[in-house]
This record gives structure tokens, C-alpha cells and sequence, in this order.
């Protein structure tokens, strides 16, 4: 990351870490996200699990879902996000599903777990087999769910992604 790190991303992570503060300030968690394409920025968040009693109001995910509906695309291919705080699993995730190619994060995992926001057990949890994960999780109806997958694969109008 150092090779690529400009004054530019130094204003852009703090514009993130700025939006964070400020969600502190509205009673939300401390993490805030911007995201930025061609040298622009696209959008910003900031958490508001608490604000909306959402559990997936992460800075990152706010920030991604306004970006596509600004950019009226589901792929954010040639953004880069600006994050005070190294991403969740979930958000990780996010991430990757939105194709975005760089991620600028300033605070870490451990740091946020110092302050009690430990998602480490998520990454413990996925390396789990199912039967010893805390969650319940049971498979059935397989072959009857197979068949949103058949119709999606025979499907003229779909749009991949
Ligand atoms: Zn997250």
C-alpha cells in the first residue's frame, strides 16, 4: 500500500475517520467509509447500526449501496473505499461483491476489538465445520431449491453478475 499512498488518500482517510467521529456524535458506532472514483468521491457513511436498529448498517455497506445507486450500477469496479477501520467479514464481503479494487483502511481489527467490536470469532466461525459453529445451521429441500438454479441457468434475461 505504500507504494500507491498520496496526499489525496490522506485526505480521503480522513474524511473517513471525520464521518466516524461525527457518527459518534449521533450516538453510532465509530466507523465511517467513503468511496471514491476517477478522484471523486461517490459516497459516504458512516454506522448506523443503533440510529435504525439495523445490524448491517456498517459505514462500508452504506457507503456501498448509496455509490451504486449514484453510479446506477451493481459493480464497482474502478472505486477504491476509504475506511477508519479495517473491514468485518460482512463488509469484506461486500467488498469483493461489489468489485471494488482498493481498500484504504486506518484503524485495525484489534484495535476495534480493544474497544469491544470483535468479529474475530466470525473469521474462526467460517473456518468451522457447520456442526461446531454457535449457529444452528441445518440443510434441507436441496433438490427443490435446485430449481430457482435450473430456471436461472435456462433463463434468456438474465443479467449476469
Ligand atoms: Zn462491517
Amino acid at each position: 500500500m505504500k507504494d500507491s499512498m498520496s496526499e489525496k488518500d490522506l485526505l480521503l482517510i480522513r474524511r473517513a475517520i471525520e464521518l466516524s467521529l461525527e457518527s459518534v456524535k449521533r450516538g453510532g458506532g465509530p466507523f465511517g467509509a467513503v468511496i471514491v472514483k476517477n478522484g471523486k468521491i461517490v459516497s459516504e457513511s458512516y454506522n448506523q447500526v443503533t440510529l435504525h436498529n439495523d445490524p448491517t448498517a456498517h459505514a462500508e455497506i452504506g457507503a456501498i449501496r448509496e455509490a451504486a445507486r449514484k453510479l446506477n450500477t451493481f459493480d464497482l469496479s474502478g472505486c477504491s473505499i476509504y475506511i477508519s477501520c479495517e473491514p468485518c467479514p460482512m463488509c469484506l464481503g461486500a467488498i469483493y461483491w461489489a468489485r471494488i479494487d482498493k481498500v484504504f483502511f486506518a484503524s485495525t481489527r484489534s484495535d476495534a476489538e480493544n474497544i469491544g467490536f470483535d468479529d474475530s470469532f466470525i473469521y474462526e466461525e467460517i473456518s468451522r465445520p457447520m456442526n461446531e459453529r454457535k449457529i444452528d445451521f441445518k440443510q434441507l429441500l436441496r433438490e427443490e431449491a435446485l430449481e430457482a438454479f435450473r430456471a436461472w441457468e435456462e433463463s434468456e434475461n438474465k443479467i449476469e453478475y
